[in-house]
């Protein structure tokens, strides 16, 4: 019998021993930097002419890798090896396969801030942030075995005098995970081990911006006794391979964390049947999120900005449940303001290695350049009360920003940022404050700061995001806890740490037997 789930806690740096256990794997990563990493298929370690080179963004003059390149000849490999794969890896006994998920959960968990590390210089985590990434990833190989062991015998179903009915769940076959850098070891292992665990096999194109972090992974599975050809590795462009491989008509699943422009590209590729293909891909497709805090009248006002605070800055708002949106009642809309402002003030950006440190950089100079833009934009759109400011001279840093006074209708608004910006727009009403929380595209996150167990319940009903929280921030949704998946232009909603997750790459047999 396995213990039941429990998530993996979160390291306290305030305590001495943490803080130097993640100081001395600082200092070992620190001596990893600058080694070549190569393609895995089937396997077999590929090296190729093209490289990926993995820099700090807080130190662009830092390498912290070079990564093989994998091109349609190693994508096609790396299919051949998947449809291999699969014969075997299918059939292994589900409880076996979910082994290989807890021993390469216990692996992570010894080298627990080996991996933070990693992600302070791959991508500009703080301990904290890093930490949190590292315990989710750890939780989605704990979860996602146990889920396997529950589908294991299927569900019950009505059998008759000389009828036995039964109805179990198999895997789908070979497919694709295209994972994000915002968690860049989470989301990357979520949704590789997810598939995997229930039967498929996979090919996995980590995003360009963080590929050694999922070769960490990597490492850990072939360790924990994964077998060749199960999971393959292959960052790479979208453009070379990304396509190549949605295309393809032995792709049986997609499985993409991303934005949205990406993201609805797969999905109209996937429907597409291509000669010789004979199954219809199923696609789970994460995208954006233009997440709203609403402060209500009665509200805890300290709790309004902290809630704001952390969840708009947090990993420099680089989270698609960030919250990009304070939609504040107009009794209390100046206090809030002006407390979440004073909070931003005292927030220090900078080396993400430093333990007073809150917020570190963007991920790179595209990123850095698209928000510094929405903050022009945002500066004609509304008021800016504080931030404002990035320096791009040695890393890709961006102050906290807060606009206020914003349009519900304007672009600062509406449109994804995806960095440290947050804009403020007030309402008379608790009608108002839902509906101006529900008015764009996305659906993704949405938190509800107030002391009025009313409106409390009409935010259950009304706030139309697939992850709603009440007095606390919009991110932050924990493994088998808060399942995480948006609606509307966020996504399929799969819900990522969720009950039904393996479903999705999975499908249910109904087989009758007459005695
Ligand atoms: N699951 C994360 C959270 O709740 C966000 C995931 C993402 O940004 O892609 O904050």
């Amino acid at each position: 019998m396995v213990t039941a789930y429990k998530h993996e806690p979160f390291t306290d740096f305030n305590i001495e021993k943490n803080e130097q256990a993640y100081k001395d794997a600082l200092s070992y990563v620190k001596g990893e930097l600058g080694k070549e990493y190569p393609l895995i298929i089937n396997g077999e370690y590929v090296t190729t002419a093209e490289k990926i080179v993995s820099i700090n963004p807080s130190n662009t003059k830092e390498t912290i890798g070079t990564v093989s390149k994998a091109n349609e000849t190693h994508a096609e490999q790396a299919m051949r090896a998947a449809q291999a794969a699969f014969k075997t890896w299918s059939k292994w006994d589900p409880a076996a396969r979910a082994n290989v998920l807890f021993r390469a959960a216990a692996i992570v968990r010894r080298r627990k801030h080996e991996f933070s590390a990693w992600m302070t210089y791959e991508i500009g985590k703080t301990r904290k942030e890093a930490d949190a990434d590292t315990a989710e990833g750890i939780d989605f190989l704990e979860y996602y075995a146990r889920q396997m062991l529950e589908l294991k015998p299927g569900v019950p179903i009505n059998s008759r005098d000389t009828e036995f009915n039964q109805f179990h769940y198999i895997p789908l076959g070979p497919g694709v995970t295209i994972s994000p850098w915002n968690l860049p070891f989470a989301i990357m292992a979520g949704t590789t081990v997810g598939p995997m665990v229930a039967g498929n096999t996979v090919m996995l194109k980590p995003a360009s911006n963080t590929p050694i972090i999922a070769y960490k992974l990597m490492e850990v599975l072939i360790e924990a006794g994964m077998p060749n050809g199960v999971i393959n590795y292959i960052p790479g462009s979208g453009s070379a391979i990304g396509d190549y491989l949605v295309d393809h008509p032995q792709t049986h699943w997609i499985n993409f964390t991303g934005s949205k422009e990406v993201g609805t590209r797969i999905y109209e590729r996937a429907a597409k049947i291509q000669p010789g293909q004979q199954h219809l891909k199923r696609t789970a497709i994460e995208m954006g999120g233009k997440d709203t805090i609403i402060v209500d009248n009665e509200a805890d006002l300290d709790l309004a900005a902290e809630s704001i605070l952390h969840s708009a800055y947090g990993f420099s708002g680089q989270k698609c449940s960030a919250c990009s949106r304070a939609v504040v009642h107009e009794d209390v809309y100046d206090e809030v303001l002006e407390k979440t402002r004073a909070l931003a003030a005292e927030a220090v950006v900078g080396n993400p290695e430093h333990h007073n440190t809150f917020m570190g950089p963007v991920t790179d100079q595209a990123a850095y350049d698209k928000i510094m833009e929405y903050i022009e934009i945002g500066k004609k759109e509304a008021r800016l009360v504080i931030g404002g400011d990035g320096d791009n001279s040695s890393g890709f840093f961006v102050q906290p920003t807060i606009f206020a006074d914003a349009d519900p209708d304007s672009r600062i608004m509406q449109e994804e940022i995806f960095g440290p910006v947050v804009a403020f727009s007030k309402a008379a009403s608790f009608d108002e404050l839902i509906d101006v929380a529900n008015n764009t595209e996305y659906g993704l996150t949405g938190a509800v700061i107030s002391n009025n167990r009313a409106h409390l319940e009409q935010a259950r009903e009304d706030f139309h995001v697939g992850n709603l929280y009440f007095n606390r921030g919009c991110t932050a949704a924990i493994v088998g806890y808060q399942p995480f998946g948006g609606f509307k232009m966020s996504g399929t909603d799969a819900k990522a740490g969720g009950p039904g997750y393996l479903l999705h790459f999975m499908q249910p047999k109904t087989v009758s037997d007459q005695f």
